[in-house]
């Protein structure tokens, strides 16, 4: 049986290009200083998104978590969206390793209302935590792959500047928002101190993730990076497929989308599953579903269909390059089958 793979992104498998990549890869020693593909890598990234100096780093949570730890002080509050991958899928890691208390906000579609955001800060006196740190989310994972208006960035940048806040963006899809909104990525990113952006995903590494920001951060992550185990060595082998996911996977992410609008929008047509094609803008299609979506994800699972169920009535499709037009369709097909 052919299997469409649906869970994430991350399934993706590294192409011919990035092996030929790795095999011709100059390497050094990451830790040492002197890795030659990993450092072309991270400069790279850093022109992309406009920032001084990136640090390559194995995976996005290590990147979000090395982020909120080099921007605070344990005892410090942070403002982040209640759902946002850094509390909900980060296993409490903002408490153990920044030590740091969280402000969780609502949000409209993963955005969060700049006045709400604003209201919530609170200065460090006898009583209140200083809070430091606005955290986004770009595109917001279980919200369904949003992107946050670009006016909104900019509102949140004068708020921290107002409060002497820095503002992080947890960017693992921030190359999806850019095609998207036909935009290059840079734009997204001048509003906010560091961004953190996965190559494990729709741009088909098989390992790794970039934390960028101004050079006087980046010295200090990189002892939090080394800290947490992050340090690696001969990381060249990977870096080279950063380098072929940057230069060359960037543009096809506009096929995922269309295909992710496809299932919003086929899905929604049927009985018993809701979809809001209008608020697909990317690669994640979420499918409310009347009856459970745990028993529909094992219905779907039989038949070769793989995703995941990310709230007790809600399915989530994520399409990629290792799903074709062709497994879209036999997805849909599937569904049509399962609805009747
Ligand atoms: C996938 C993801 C991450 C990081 O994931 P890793 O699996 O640790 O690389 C961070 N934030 C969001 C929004 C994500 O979707």
């Amino acid at each position: 049986m052919n299997i469409v793979d649906l869970r994430s992104d991350t399934v993706t498998r590294p192409t011919p290009e990035m092996y030929e990549a790795m095999m011709a890869a100059p390497l050094g020693d990451d830790v040492l200083g002197d890795e030659p593909t990993v450092t072309k890598l991270e400069q790279l990234a850093a022109k992309m998104v406009g920032k001084e100096e990136a640090l390559f780093v194995p995976s996005g949570t290590m990147g979000n978590q090395i982020a909120i730890a080099t921007h605070t002080k344990p005892g410090d509050a942070i403002i982040v969206e209640e759902e946002a991958h850094v509390i909900y899928y980060e296993v409490g890691a903002p408490a153990m390793f920044a030590n740091v208390l969280t402000w969780t906000l609502p949000s409209d579609k993963g955005t969060m209302d700049p006045t709400t955001v604003e209201k919530r800060i609170t200065s460090a006196n006898l009583h209140t935590p200083g809070t430091t740190l606005i955290c986004l989310e770009n595109t917001h994972n279980r919200a369904g792959g949003t992107i946050i208006p670009m006016a909104n960035l900019k509102e949140y940048r004068n708020i921290a500047d107002k409060h002497g806040l820095k503002v992080h963006v947890d960017g693992a899809r921030i190359f999806n928002a850019a095609v998207a909104l036909n935009r290059p990525v840079k734009d997204l990113c001048d509003d906010v101190d560091t961004v953190n952006f996965c190559l494990s995903k729709g741009l088909r590494s098989p390992v790794g993730s970039i934390l960028a920001g101004p050079k006087e951060f980046i010295d200090r992550a990189r002892i939090w990076r080394k800290r947490m185990g992050g340090g690696l060595r001969q990381s060249g082998v990977l870096a080279a497929c950063g380098i072929v996911s940057l230069t060359k996977m960037v543009d096809r992410l506009a096929e995922d989308h269309a295909n992710a609008q496809l299932l919003a929008v086929e899905i929604g047509k049927l009985n018993g599953f809701t979809t809001d094609s209008a608020n697909t803008p990317t690669n994640i299609c979420l499918i409310g579903t009347e009856t459970s979506a745990e028993e529909w994800q094992a219905k779907l699972h039989e038949k070769g269909i793989w995703c995941f169920p990310v709230a007790a009535n809600r399915l989530r499709l994520v399409t990629h390059a290792d799903v074709n037009g062709a497994g879209v369709q036999r997805t849909v097909e599937v569904f049509a089958e399962l609805a009747k």
